[in-house]
């Protein structure tokens, strides 16, 4: 089976080097640079806390599982790192909220563990304490942090060297022709590539529309990740307070997200590492991290979320079309190890996956001819 996977951001390079694993001769086809669209600046935490529903949640577990199994299987992938991570909430108000998200998580068989403050400082001796106060804090020891660009080309190159795929980078689809056995796709710089089966992997280019093809309704927005100078602090798991998310991101760097300067940058574009927006995160870390300092702040910079309109993950086979297949989600540096096998097996082996089943663009894409399939 030949197999065109579109983008090469975390969730393609995951499909990529699952259908080469599987026996497909694989094409990727990326826009711009490998892991260069949300993948190259997302905070890239491993988590299924607070995500609903049940299937939700289950497919992010599912990923997280999955990013074990993968570090196992490369024997060594220094993009993953499982350091556990910590959360609490400075406002009264918001601790029942907590209790019940924890009481729901441990039931759905999440670890969850309470610590007190004293664990918490021999875990990160660099947090002030007494920017906790009271509040009751959490450890999560399962969660961790991904590199997905380190994450994406090591899939690729794996995908090449093994199984022969190849990779074609700089390269945006302009047109899918869908109507015969062989599907044909066009990029802007004229090459032809043909397949049995294409696979949209182009995150929230999703809702653009490819000549020839349905588009996917996306509600994308925003995310701004601010990124320190090396810092002498000895920061080892990331943390979690109120709407705040801080986390190392290698050779002493920081990483700084925080989600109410989200709510108040317009566009996309590289933000002022002296500006406004950097005043917010790097005044938000230093109370808890006294070792930052008010100029530690090296750059800023924007990404778009690629978010279904539903909020929830699209994978499946897309309706009214043959041999055309959509995987697109928030949450993906999380789901993409699973969300690739998943999707191998439904294109490659022919096995449906009933985890996917509440993620089916059918739910967007009316089927004018029928339900998707594979050719
Ligand atoms: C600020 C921020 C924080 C986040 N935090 C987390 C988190 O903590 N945990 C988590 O799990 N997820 C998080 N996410 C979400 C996660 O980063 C994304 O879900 C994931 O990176 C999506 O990967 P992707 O491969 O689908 O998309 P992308 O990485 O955007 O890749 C899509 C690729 O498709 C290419 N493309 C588009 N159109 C075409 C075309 N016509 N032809 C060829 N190529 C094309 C693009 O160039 C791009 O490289 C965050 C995202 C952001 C922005």
């Amino acid at each position: 089976m030949r197999v065109v996977v579109i983008g090469a951001g975390i969730i393609g390079s995951s499909v990529a080097y699952e259908t080469a694993k599987a026996g497909a001769r694989v094409t990727v086809i990326e826009a711009g640079k490998i892991a260069g669209g949300a993948s190259a600046a997302s905070f890239a935490w491993t988590n299924a806390t607070g995500k609903r529903p049940q299937s939700y949640f289950a497919l992010n577990v599912a990923g997280m599982r999955a990013h074990l199994d993968l570090s196992r299987e490369f024997g060594n992938a220094p993009w993953f790192h499982q350091t556990g991570s910590l959360e609490w909430y400075s406002r009264q108000e918001d601790w029942a909220a907590q209790q019940e998200n924890a009481d729901q998580m441990q039931d759905w068989g999440y670890g969850v563990e309470w610590i007190s403050k004293s664990r918490l400082a021999e875990l990160e001796p660099e947090i002030d304490l007494s920017a906790i106060g009271q509040s009751p804090i959490i450890y999560y020891p399962e969660e961790g942090w991904v590199h997905p660009v380190l994450y994406s080309a090591g899939l690729l190159r794996a995908a090449r060297e093994r199984w022969n795929a190849s990779v074609h980078a700089f390269s945006p689809v302009e047109t899918i022709d869908l109507s015969g056995e062989t599907k044909i796709v066009r990029t802007t710089k004229g090459d032809v590539y043909e397949a049995d089966v294409v696979i949209n992997c182009t995150g929230s280019w999703a809702d653009r529309k490819l000549d020839g093809v349905p588009s996917i309704p996306m509600a994308s927005n925003i995310g701004v990740l601010g990124f320190t100078l090396p810092v002498a602090s000895t920061l080892q798991r990331q943390f979690h307070m109120d709407d705040l998310d801080v986390r190392p991101d290698g050779a002493g760097r920081l990483m700084i997200h925080k989600i109410s300067v989200d709510d108040v940058v317009p566009e996309l574009g590289d933000l002022d590492p002296k500006g406004r927006e950097a005043g917010l995160l790097i005044d938000a870390v230093r109370k808890v991290l006294p070792a930052v300092q008010p100029d530690d702040l090296e750059s800023i910079r924007t990404t778009m979320r690629p978010i279904p309109s539903d909020r929830l993950t699209c994978s499946g086979w897309v309706p009214g079309v043959s041999g055309y297949y959509a995987a697109v989600t928030h949450s993906g540096v999380t789901i993409a190890p699973y969300l690739g096998k998943a999707v191998a097996d439904e294109v490659v082996r022919g096995h449906v996956h009933q985890s996917l089943a509440d993620f089916r663009p059918d739910r967007f894409i009316a089927a004018k001819n029928g339900m998707g399939q594979r050719s």
